[in-house]
């Protein structure tokens, strides 16, 4: 899509550290990092949201699950563990609308309100 930040960054427009790729995801480094290791993975065909996703490509969503344990086992926070964070809308806090999952990890996340 034009003028789509994250698909500038899967055509390789956008010059960004490749951690992870196949034919339908990409995973690179948030660029303002919020955890010791703070990744983004994206499908690279453009979908705004997790709902376009789910409902116009239901299986990719199962590809970026995959990827986030190939992505975790690479930077070696697969036992130590990590959280997947996935913003939806305005509620969910989404301000980059080329649907992606951040994964963070290195340390100890932390419980969301508490729980
Ligand atoms: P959202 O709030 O939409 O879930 O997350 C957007 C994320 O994209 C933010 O964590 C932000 O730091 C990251 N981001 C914004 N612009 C760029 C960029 O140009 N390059 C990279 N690598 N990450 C970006
Ligand atoms: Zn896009």
């Amino acid at each position: 899509m034009a003028d789509c930040l994250f698909c500038k960054i899967a055509a390789g427009e956008i010059p960004v550290e490749r951690i992870y790729e196949n034919n339908d995801v990409l995973a690179f480094p948030d660029i303002n990092p919020v955890a010791p290791v703070h990744i983004l993975i994206i499908p690279k065909k453009h979908y705004a949201t997790s709902i376009d996703l789910s409902e116009e490509a239901p299986e990719l969503c199962a590809a970026m699950l995959k990827a986030s344990t190939e992505v975790a086992r690479f930077q070696g926070i697969d036992k130590s563990g990590f959280r997947l964070i996935l913003n939806t809308n305005a509620d969910g806090g989404q301000e980059i609308f080329h649907m992606h999952m951040h994964l963070l990890g290195g340390e100890y996340i932390g419980r969301l309100r508490g729980r």
